[in-house]
């Protein structure tokens, strides 16, 4: 976040309080943030009348730029807080806040946790057998979550606040790795992810065309408190994208729009794989194999238990 004493807010000459892209004064700043939230969801449908909308929020400034944005726009949701069960990840202190927002805004709140929801005691256990690394296990845990409890109470939409630096993220991990499979995955980073199935629920991102720099500066204008957390270990590899986008960013500030909105126009061929549409047959929630990934590290771990006995 620039900036100036000098500088003229670009919409109302008064002087300038932020600059990511364009020079704003604070007000200008937040109405020209939802206006382009606004366009989004407008362009891509991604919410219609008598939609029931279910806001995954972290407590983090993302989920909660998201949160607020429809909340200022009008649109009627509820929050569904999930507990990771990891202590740099989930703490009293976020799940405070997020209860505070919600309560300061009457919108409905939901609380769920890891190992309350999918009945596992030993978390860590689960973390260890699932053989990667703890942020894509913990992104799984949490689309399985929010899918399973919208589907449940009835969402028939799931709101995240995935924005545009997720989606740069995503894109240069797939084009290094080259994998076909990641490519065909691009699909779910789109601003809508359509049911495909009776057991998915349909998935939006309305924050998509926001900078994560912009996120932090409209929910601060707003006083509304973000839960920072600690960088995990884990994040060692996500830093070696962040090194490239953070040298990008220093010449073309706006590059991560650019690629959400070339994504959001990509035409992306499913995989064999994909085009399949399994139910896992020990658990019967949506798998692209026989048996889902959840249920294969439950697995591992019953082998483990067997194997010390
Ligand atoms: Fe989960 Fe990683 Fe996010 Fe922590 S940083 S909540 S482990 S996805
Ligand atoms: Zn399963």
């Amino acid at each position: 976040m620039r900036t100036n004493i000098s500088m003229k807010c670009i919409s109302c000459k008064r002087s300038a309080e932020i600059k990511i892209l364009y020079p704003f004064c604070k007000d200008c700043f937040i109405k020209h943030y939802l206006r382009r939230v606004e366009r989004v969801i407008k362009r891509f449908g991604l919410i219609e009348k008598n939609d029931r909308i279910l806001v995954a929020v972290s407590g983090g400034k993302d989920s909660l730029a998201c949160a607020q944005s429809l909340y200022l726009l009008g649109c009627k949701f509820s929050v569904l807080y999930v507990d990771v069960n990891l202590p740099k990840c989930s703490t009293e202190k976020a799940r405070n806040l997020v209860e505070r927002f919600c309560k300061e805004r009457d919108i409905p709140l939901y609380y769920e946790s890891f190992k309350e929801f999918f009945s596992i005691e030993n978390i860590e256990d689960f973390f260890k057998f699932s053989g990667r690394d703890l942020c894509a296990t913990c992104g799984m845990l949490k689309r399985r979550i929010f899918n399973m409890f919208a589907r449940k109470h009835g969402f028939n939409k799931i709101a995240t606040g995935h924005c545009a630096d997720d989606v740069a993220r995503y894109f240069f991990k797939t084009i290094i790795s080259s994998d076909e499979k990641m490519f065909a995955w691009l699909s779910k980073i789109k601003p809508i992810m359509h049911s495909h199935h009776e057991k998915i629920v349909t998935r939006i991102k309305p924050i998509f065309e926001m900078l994560e720099k912009e996120n932090e500066a409209f929910i601060k204008f707003q006083n509304i408190e973000n839960f920072e957390k600690e960088k995990c270990s884990y994040t060692k590899s996500k830093d070696r994208i962040e090194d490239i986008l953070r040298e990008i960013d220093k010449t073309i500030p706006d590059f991560k729009i650019k690629i959400a909105r070339y994504v959001e126009s990509m035409e992306i061929k499913k995989t064999e794989k994909e085009k399949d549409i399994l139910e896992c047959k020990r658990c019967g929630e949506i798998s692209t194999s026989d048996i889902c990934s959840f249920c294969r590290i439950l697995e591992k771990i019953e082998k483990n238990i067997k194997n010390k006995k």
